[in-house]
């Protein structure tokens, strides 16, 4: 057999296509949750109203015979029984014989159509027992426990239906005034079939409001759809042009709290990028700034020592070596933060004498002749941590003291004991920190002066080395500082138990 090109042609959707196959819209998903909602509603109506209307009518019926029965019950011996059956009948369409033990009647009240067309048209049942019928039903009821009730279908002759009758029997036992036994048959009948037309009438209606349903279910849907889908659509354009790198994008907060609190996120988001945006490019311009000013400075001196004999000085040599290590500096900043922040760099855990590892450090600034550091440890405090890190903590705080330092060319370092803690230090007197950058210094790559002073080169780095670091061995840490007049940078970290001997 021959295939046909259209057979064979493979076909291909795009992940795309398929996912919004998959993925109802709102007004949809909406739609069909109001019209199911409709539907059960609808069902319950209809079993209830027509299913079970019979049954309630039916049994509605059967109290009301029955409490007509006890009423009767009640006012046996009352002088006024006849007329309080008349009023019963009257009220409840309800067939009421009151006979003896022996079928005589006491109580007989015609019916309606009794009145009307004479004793053959009674529409009851009632005046068709004889006197032995009476006599049984009497001798049957008393042999049922004092009641009996039937159902059963009759054809009237009047208008030749076919009528659904219930008959209900009870038997009364009393003394009379002169002291003699009574006893009396209570019968009663009642027709049932008036529901068929009840039911024609409530299937049109429920055919109506079915209708009528339907149509305000999908109104309600759409209505409630569109109001719950709008702000959603409007968001997804704006999270489009955020992806696409537009963050100025406003999302508005407005429609239900869900909503109002993803565009909340969502505006909280579009900031937060544009400002790591804005970082990134002041980073660019700043790294390429750091790496091109020694570089350049490199390339001259080298050339200078090359081209004039005369100026291969020391002193010249010296420059490019300095300026080398400026930019291996910076290299390993770089290098140290990435790896900080990735995670690749785990901690190297040991106990060592934190004062003296502070000591050492600060044995490094020797050279600088016209600064005074102080340190100030009354004690030998042992912590465990990760040596190296750490001392590239106090390392980094002690550089950026002499970076920044103040006019008395002081740097001074306390070591403090709180409980099982220690705190560190590290304190000078020179520019301070405007207090609305306290909390940004910590971030990568901020500088509180961008400008860039030859004198005062950093990477915007250090204190963000440090944060991860302290935040790496659970410590704390915070600055406190006043413009002009200094600041204090510190750090708490947990002592090892075992203390070293004090330091005499
Ligand atoms: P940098 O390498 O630029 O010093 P840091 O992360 O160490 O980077 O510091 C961030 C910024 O915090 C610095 O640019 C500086 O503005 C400010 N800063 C840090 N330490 C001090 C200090 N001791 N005195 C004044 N400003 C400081």
């Amino acid at each position: 057999m021959k295939t046909t090109e259209a057979e064979i042609v493979p076909e291909y959707i795009s992940s795309k296509e398929k996912r919004k196959k998959k993925h109802l819209r709102v007004n949809t998903q909406m739609l069909i949750g109001f019209e199911i909602f409709t539907v059960i509603i609808i069902v319950i109506l209809w079993v209830f109203q027509i299913g079970f209307l019979d049954t309630f009518y039916e049994n509605i019926k059967k109290d009301e015979v029955r409490s007509t029965a006890q009423e009767i019950v009640n006012n046996i011996q009352s002088d006024d029984l006849d007329s309080i059956v008349l009023g019963l009948f009257v009220d409840r369409q309800i067939n009421i014989h009151i006979s003896d033990e022996l079928g005589n009647p006491v109580v007989y009240v015609k019916t309606i159509n009794e009145m009307l067309y004479g004793y053959d048209q009674a529409n009851s049942t009632l005046q068709d027992y004889s006197r032995f019928d009476l006599i049984e039903r009497f001798d049957n009821t008393v042999l049922a426990g004092g009641s009996i009730m039937t159902e059963f279908t009759v054809r009237r002759e009047r208008t030749l239906r076919e009528i659904r009758v219930i008959d209900y029997s009870v038997t009364v036992h009393f003394a009379d005034e002169s002291g003699n036994q009574q006893n009396r048959l209570i019968f009663l009948e009642t027709e049932i079939t008036p529901v068929d037309a009840t039911v024609d009438t409530l299937q049109i209606q429920l055919m109506w409001l079915t209708g009528i349903m339907i149509v305000l279910g999908i109104a309600l849907a759409f209505i409630i759809a569109k109001r719950i889908s709008k702000p959603i659509v409007a968001m997804n354009t704006n999270a489009k042009k955020l992806a696409q790198g537009n963050y100025s994008v406003h999302f508005d907060e407005e429609g239900s709290r869900e909503v109002t609190e993803l565009a909340q996120t969502m505006n909280y988001a579009a900031k937060e990028l544009s400002k790591v945006e804005a970082l990134r490019s002041e980073l660019i311009a700043n790294v390429s700034h750091d790496l091109r000013t020694p570089l350049t400075m490199i390339k001259g001196y080298s050339e200078v020592m090359r081209d004039l004999p005369g100026e291969n000085s020391p002193e010249n040599l010296q420059v490019v070596i300095d300026e080398t290590a400026r930019l291996a500096d910076l290299v390993n900043d770089m290098l140290d933060l990435s790896r900080l922040e990735s995670g690749a760099a785990p901690l190297d855990i040991e106990r060592f004498n934190l004062t003296e590892e502070i000591r050492e450090i600060l044995k490094r600034y020797d050279k600088l002749a016209d600064f005074t550091f102080t340190f100030d440890a009354p004690e030998e405090v042992y912590i465990e941590a990760d040596r190296l890190k750490i001392s590239q903590v106090v390392y980094n705080l002690v550089s950026n003291a002499v970076n920044y330092i103040g006019e008395d060319k002081r740097i001074i370092l306390r070591q403090i004991m709180l409980g099982d803690k220690v705190r560190i230090e590290v304190i000078d007197h020179g520019q301070g920190i405007p207090a609305d950058k306290l909390r940004d210094i910590w971030d990568r790559y901020y500088k509180v002066d961008k400008e860039h002073k030859r004198a005062q080169v950093g990477t915007g780095l250090g204190l963000s080395i440090v944060k991860n670091i302290l935040d790496m061995h659970g410590g704390t840490y915070g600055v406190s500082s006043r413009e002009n007049v200094g600041s204090t940078f510190w750090f708490e970290l947990k002592t090892s138990e075992i203390k070293g001997e004090r330091n005499e």
